[in-house]
């Protein structure tokens, strides 16, 4: 017995060997002593954290923020505990075209999230008078937001606003409003000029309600890219291509990505169950398990996801690499991985 023991020691030591020359060739290929993918994957798993950037994401949808909460109203003290609830749930936001692009820089352990909102009303960004200066208001969104971010920078500071000619309804801050906002990496979408349903009006219609809205963005600030169309009421138009490409009156126009009214997270660009370019959305609404109301809004799928933290997507903190459980490798669409960007399975 003793000379088998012996053998099956001698190969298990020349087993080892072999397994752990690649991680040491790995992790010496930096030369700048940064540690190799795999190490930082290590760290994340040895502290508790199971990243699956293969996992889903959501994009957030708010319409008016004000005093009372009602349908397709978000009280201020509501979005107030939005804020609170996502930060301490893990989520963090990021922009819509990082989240789309799958470039995700969020903390280990931590899942993106994209605030939209759409129809640019004031309560989303009032200014007020501070005595001679100018300020935003403390009770809109951009206020609420920009008070949490001071407080916890981590959680991040930008959304995406679908706008319309409105544009915040206080006319003479607008130019200010969109400066503000494009300094400070937030982003804006196409929302159309009449807010119809582009399923019910000619493709000649439709051409002009997408376009005119990018003329106008162009006058009010010309560095603002506008390539994401939020759809009206989520109607989607007969002609689909043209929600994307189009020219009227010399104004043409190229959007990337459609945004739907509702109602559900969905995969990453690079998950072979991607939403392609019509991209679903969550109102942001309470959900009473009693009567079944909000089943379709962001508290229903927070809990979602507190059940089954399995399907949600969590950051290994490492920009560089899409991290997940090495079986979900056959999911992945490489070919729409960011440049640089690799897969680490474990
Ligand atoms: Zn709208």
């Amino acid at each position: 017995m003793r000379p088998m023991s012996r053998t099956i020691k001698a190969i298990c030591a020349l087993v080892m060997v072999a397994a752990a020359a690649p991680a040491v060739f790995a992790a010496g290929c930096g030369g700048s002593g940064e540690p190799s993918a795999r190490e930082n994957l290590d760290k994340v798993l040895a502290s508790d954290i199971k990243p699956n950037e293969m996992g889903m994401v959501m994009v957030l949808e708010y319409h008016r923020i004000q005093e009372k909460e009602s349908d397709y109203t978000r009280s201020i003290e509501n979005f107030k505990k939005d804020l609170e609830t996502l930060y301490k749930k893990g989520y963090r936001l990021v922009t819509f075209h990082d989240m789309m692009a799958g470039k995700i820089d969020v903390p280990a352990g931590t899942t993106p999230v994209v605030f939209s909102f759409d129809d640019t009303t004031e309560g989303q960004f009032r200014y007020i008078k501070d005595g001679s200066k100018l300020a935003i208001d403390p009770d809109c969104a951009v206020g609420m937001m920009e008070a949490f971010y001071k407080k916890h920078k981590d959680f991040g500071y930008t959304a995406l606003f679908n706008y319309l000619p409105a544009m915040f309804e206080q006319e003479k801050y607008i130019e200010q409003k969109v400066d503000y906002l494009w300094n400070h990496g937030f982003e804006f979408g196409n929302h159309t000029v009449s807010h119809p349903s582009l399923g019910r009006i000619s493709d000649a219609e439709v051409v002009e309600e997408i376009a005119v809205p990018v003329k106008d963005m162009k006058e009010i600030d010309p560095r603002v890219k506008v390539d994401i169309l939020c759809l009206p009421h989520g109607s989607v138009p007969q002609n689909q291509n043209l929600m994307y490409e189009g020219t009227y009156e010399g104004t043409a126009y190229k959007n990337r990505w459609a945004l739907l009214v509702g109602s559900n997270p969905f995969y990453p660009a690079y998950h072979y169950r991607n939403p392609g370019k019509l991209v679903p959305r969550i109102q942001v609404m309470d959900y009473d398990p009693e009567d079944g109301s909000g089943a379709s809004g962001s508290d229903y799928w927070l809990r979602y996801f507190d059940r089954h933290p399995e399907l949600r997507f969590i950051s290994d903190g490492d920009p560089s690499t899409i991290c997940a459980p090495a079986y979900m490798e056959t999911r992945l669409l490489a070919d729409e991985l960011p440049g640089g960007v690799s897969f680490v399975g474990y």
